[in-house]
């Protein structure tokens, strides 16, 4: 068991994987060290942006000033994206 700051937080043990993940500057998802937002890797960024634009009901743009080109695995990301209503 991995004792740190984090072992007697009472909360969830993904919440202690987040955690753990924003404190070494990694992506809190998948864990690739090169950040494209402050808790996120370029893929989850993306992927974040969606499901904030879905539960928003706002226009999901493939070309924004922030991501720019989205390359290829848009198309896929957007169909993969997790709903919740
Ligand atoms: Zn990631």
């Amino acid at each position: 068991m991995i004792q740190d700051e984090f072992t007697n937080l009472n909360v969830s043990r993904q919440r202690k994987y987040q955690l753990r993940h924003q404190r070494d500057q990694s992506c809190i998802i998948c864990g690739n060290l090169e950040l494209a937002t402050a808790t996120h890797c370029e893929r989850h960024a993306r992927a974040q942006s969606v499901r904030n634009a879905r539960n928003r009901n706002a226009t999901i743009r493939k070309y924004s000033s922030r991501w720019g080109n989205p390359g290829e695995q848009f198309d896929e990301l957007i169909k993969t994206s997790k709903v919740d209503n």
